[in-house]
């Protein structure tokens, strides 16, 4: 017999968000976990290696460290597995560098005494020159966060004027509601990023002063909004660096398995971005080794063969093109971290500095080096 509640219980499901999950978990019980796993709870999680959370938990383990060859090679066997031998490549495009929020690890941080700069219709075009010349198909638009002056209305003035040029488009910008996804989603809007940046939420508050990211409640629901808009692809992050990178990186996983469990039509990414220098930026309060990276990312390949992996401009030539093959699945190259710096660059204006300056050619060489295909078209949206 069906149960009349059903529909109820699955729309209450729906309706509420990773805020309410987020409070059921104990950071302090989590992380005393993290540093008593132990070697028999990490070959434990090398026999079953998807989908666990306590899984999860044990290979970001110190205990896990010992382990990190044989974490190395099923890594590369399920990516493989899942994405045969694609990277797929992607490129920012800086829309603008004014921010109403103060956030201590940014260049465009509120009250940094930057030139700030907003891309009119006909700069976006001029930038879109170059990074066509450079074979791109798939674009990352990116801007601070400023409500009034790159808000919704400029978003949809400017997207179906850049989705011409691009079959694949994301963004990284301020959160939003769900309507203002709906409605970008209709003018042409594929993903969305948007990293919570920690999941501590006193580390949160320490480097969110001002604004409206101060509110870590509001950034950290942000993703069920996105999803209950139907974009097809959500991307999380934190910012290594800022607290413990084995925490905040099981909680990002937590964040992960209830958006797949509750909106499985979505599609799902993370970013794994380093804190990097900038103009009066904070230094890392908590660093991450290579080694500690390599980890990272072999354990979350090993909690979700499905799950995309990005890897951005901030690390060095020679670590990229090993972690390429790793379990990345998209690669961003010859990047500019400011508005209008395809065209006119000025590093004044940059949001972090870039560690990888090779021209996209070359960090595709170094690819197909590697038996890799670099791919410039995402196909899907085109299914
Ligand atoms: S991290 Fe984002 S919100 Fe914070 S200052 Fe930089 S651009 Fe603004």
């Amino acid at each position: 017999m069906n149960n009349p509640d059903a529909k109820s219980a699955e729309q209450q499901t729906v309706s509420k968000s990773f805020v309410d999950v987020f409070k059921q978990l104990s950071l302090s019980d989590l992380k005393l976990k993290l540093y008593s796993s132990t070697a028999e709870d990490v070959e434990r999680a090398l026999l079953k290696p998807t989908g666990d959370l306590d899984s999860l938990l044990a290979l970001l383990s110190p205990a896990a460290e010992p382990y990190l060859e044989q974490m190395a090679q099923q890594s590369v066997a399920l990516t493989r597995q899942r994405f045969g031998a694609s990277i797929g490549m992607y490129i920012p495009l800086y829309l603008s560098n004014l921010c109403a929020n103060e956030c201590d690890y940014c260049g465009f941080t509120m009250s940094n005494k930057i030139k700030r700069k907003t891309l009119s219709q006909s700069e976006i075009l001029d930038e879109i020159k170059p990074i066509k010349s450079m074979g791109y198909d798939s674009i990352l638009l990116v801007s601070g966060e400023h409500e009034t002056k790159v808000g919704v209305p400029y978003f949809k003035q400017m997207l179906p004027l850049i989705r011409q040029h691009f079959s694949y488009v994301a963004m990284e910008v301020q959160p939003l509601e769900e309507q203002d996804y709906r409605e970008l989603v209709a003018e042409g809007l594929d993903a969305v990023m948007l990293y919570q940046e920690t999941y501590n939420p006193l580390t949160y508050k320490a480097h969110h002063t001002r604004g409206k990211k101060s509110d870590f409640a509001y950034r950290l629901e942000s993703p069920d909004r996105v999803a209950k808009a139907g974009v097809d692809k959500i991307g999380l992050g934190v910012l290594l660096g800022l607290d413990d990178w084995r925490l905040d990186a099981l909680l990002m996983g937590h964040h992960l398995a209830y958006l797949e469990r509750t909106y499985w039509r979505s599609r799902f990414s993370i970013s794994l971005p380093r804190l990097r220098p900038c103009t009066g930026g904070v230094a890392p309060k908590v660093e991450l080794t290579d080694k500690g990276l390599v980890q990272m990312i072999c354990a979350f390949r090993l909690f979700n063969q499905q799950l995309e992996i990005s890897l951005s401009t901030r690390e060095t030539p020679k670590l990229r093109d090993n972690l390429f093959a790793l379990g990345v699945t998209n690669v961003s190259a010859g990047s500019s971290t400011q508005p209008g710096g395809y065209v006119e660059p000025n590093t004044e204006l940059d949001q972090f500095e870039i560690s990888d300056e090779r021209s996209p050619d070359l960090v595709a060489n170094a690819m197909l080096a590697r038996g890799l295909n670099p791919v410039w078209k995402d196909w899907e949206t085109g299914w």
